[in-house]
Order: C-alpha cells, then structure tokens, then sequence
C-alpha cells in the first residue's frame, strides 16, 4: 500500500496541477501540444516506451455502424428524444430542440466544452505515454453537493461548441497521441457526440471512445450507443437510495438504475482488459470513490460486483475524496477518509475475490 502511496502521489499532483492550468487560462487547444511528454512514473514509464499509437489491428468499435450509416441513424435518434427530452433518468420533456433548458442546464441543443486535452491523471491504461484525449463537457444531470468540478458542471463554466468542433477537438486528440477519447459527463449531450463522431469517423479517427459517465444511464440510451462506445469508464457512487437522493439532487433511482445500467455496458464491451502495449482499447472500468463514513455502501457494491460480474472485473477503488463545494453543509461528508474506510473497503473486495483492483493511495492516509 505504501509503495503505491509513493507512486501515485507524483502523477496525481501533476495532473491536478495540469488541469487546474488548463481551466483557469481556457487555453485548452493550446495546452494540447504543450502537454505533450512522457509519462513520469512507476508502472506507467514501462508503458511509455511502446504506447503512442492504435495498435495496427485495432479498429474501434464506431466505425462499422459509420461505414453503414448507422452512427448517423442513431446521432438523429438521439437528437429526436432532445424534442422531448428523456436522455437521462431525470426525464425532464423539455424540448431542448427549441432552446429550453433541463435539470442538467444544457443550453437547449448547443453543446458546452470546459476543456480538452491530453489527461495525465486517468487510470494507467487509458494514459500510456500520449495521454487520455480528455473532452470536459460543462452541465451535469446529477448534481452532487461535493462534485470537484462544481464550476464546471453546476455554474456552467465553458464555451459554446458544436459537432463540427467537436470532431475537430478529437481529431486534434488523435494527431498529438492520445490513446483515447474520453468524454467526461457524456449522457446529456450524447446525440451531439455521435453526430461529431459520425463527422470525424469520415476524417480519419481511429482512436476508441471512453464514456466517462456517472452511471446513471437509462437503458434506451444505452443501448442506443452499442457498437459505438469502447470503454465505459462508470462511476457506481452509491449503494443506498437514502444517500443518492440526499447529495445528489434527489436521484433516488441511482443506485438501482446504475446497477442495471453497469450490467448493460459490460454486456456490450465485457471485462476491460488492456492490449499488448498495455493500452486499454475496449472494455468496462468500473469507478468507485470511497466516501467518509461508509456514505457510498461501497462493501455492499464490492459485494454485488463480485457476485454478477465476472471476478477480473476492472474495479477502480478512488481514494481521492475531498469535502468540495457544499459538503460542508452536511457534517458526515465534510472530511477525507481515514486510511482505515480506505483499507476496509480494498480488504472486502478482495474476501469477496475481486482480482483486477486499480488500488490508489495518498499521503493522508499514511497516517
Ligand atoms: S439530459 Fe438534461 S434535459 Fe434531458 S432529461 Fe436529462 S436532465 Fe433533463
């Protein structure tokens, strides 16, 4: 554990200082080539060497439904539930096509960017040397009191875009190296990330795709996007209604909704298992943040994953809580965990025979 510690501590600095530069000065398309370097530490260095393009043989999942004209069916499919808006659970029936807003904030049908970049900080397979090809989309449908991009997702930070830029920002992505492209909080502007992948599959984009999401996906929507998506990268935040419905802006089918929808997207892309290289290229990763007090019922879900998924399952246990924006407004959220709920948390998924655990460490939890 504490070797771990060690290692992770240099990159997860860099990254947060990376990314803190990048929304602070907007400069997104800039610090693209400047981000450009190699990979600092522990195992990911041994990637390094081997990992700045697809592998040869690798074709992402899209661009057999592009070449049919499916990706293009299936981004106007999409973009007709907008009229009537039912993308996400929440299930507003706005109709966005004429410029209303929903829970989530999305301006109508336009399409918000707070960032794009090479990612330094995701999990090791998806970084390798050239980075993930992070897309930070701005809006959010689910609204937790300790999200840690609250400007982003809550106050909206970020610039007015559009499918055509959008496919552009990827194809950027690809140019300069990154192993991915990897939509951060997908589910509200999914038609109008297939219609810029339907653009970009035309130009050239080759790279897969990562959904990047909070879980909490309709399975209508899922299953709108089999054979397009490549990794689902999920959150699984809570076990127990009680708590998604309090930090989370009443979501009270969160965890159940989540269960169904992780069962889904294994079913699509199975267990996340990474190429020769190293790189991961298709596959669920399932994320899991460790919260103080027990919030998340994080045994239960190690529990639940273990029993209906397969025990190689790619399990992500995030250590990196922080008590940010209003969860000092609830006592029992507003610290970091203990080296203990951390080290409970890993000890159960292992009783319970998880075998592929992406375990974090920080110095707090030396203590
Ligand atoms: S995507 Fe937004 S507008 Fe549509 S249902 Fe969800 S919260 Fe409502």
């Amino acid at each position: 554990m504490e070797e771990l510690i060690l290692k992770n501590l240099t990159r997860r600095k860099l990254c947060q200082k990376l990314g803190q530069l990048c929304w602070q000065l907007s400069l997104s398309s800039i610090l693209i080539d400047s981000l450009r370097q190699p990979a600092v530490a522990g195992k990911r260095a041994a990637i390094a060497e081997e990992s700045t393009a697809p592998q040869a043989d690798f074709e992402p999942a899209y661009l057999n439904l592009y070449r049919t004209g499916e990706l293009k069916e299936r981004a106007e499919t999409l973009w007709q539930i907008m009229e009537d808006c039912r993308l996400c659970p929440r299930e507003c029936g706005v109709n966005r096509l004429e410029g209303v807003r929903g829970f989530c904030g999305a301006p109508g049908a336009t399409l918000v960017v707070s960032a794009a970049h090479p990612h330094f900080g995701e999990e090791t397979p998806l970084v390798g040397n050239g980075g993930s090809g992070t897309i930070f989309l701005t809006h959010c449908n689910l609204r937790c009191v300790f999200c840690q991009n609250w400007q982003i997702s809550q106050l909206g930070r970020g610039m007015e875009s559009n499918s055509n830029k959008l496919a552009q920002m990827m194809l950027k992505l690809q140019e300069i190296g990154c192993h991915n492209i990897n939509f951060v909080t997908p589910t509200h502007y999914a038609a109008l990330i297939l219609k810029a992948l339907d653009i970009a599959a035309e130009k050239g984009l080759r790279l897969p795709i990562v959904y990047n999401t909070s879980g909490w996906e309709r399975l209508e929507i899922l299953k709108l996007l089999d054979g397009i998506v490549d990794i689902y990268l999920p959150d699984f935040k809570y076990w127990d209604s009680d708590m998604s419905a309090k930090y989370s802006s009443g979501a009270e089918s969160y965890p159940e909704i989540t269960r169904n929808a992780i069962l889904e997207m294994h079913r699509q892309v199975g267990v996340a298992k990474p190429a020769k290289d190293g790189i991961m290229q298709r596959g669920l990763m399932i994320r899991h943040l460790v919260m103080p007090n027990n919030t998340g019922g994080s045994e239960k879900m190690m529990a639940w994953i273990a029993q209906v998924l397969p025990k190689d399952t790619y399990v992500n246990i995030m250590a990196q809580y922080s008590p940010l924006y209003k969860a000092y407004d609830y006592p029992e959220i507003s610290r970091r965990i203990t080296n203990d709920e951390y080290k409970k948390v890993v000890t159960r998924a292992i009783e319970v025979g998880l075998t592929n655990l992406d375990v974090q460490g920080y110095w707090w939890l030396k203590r």
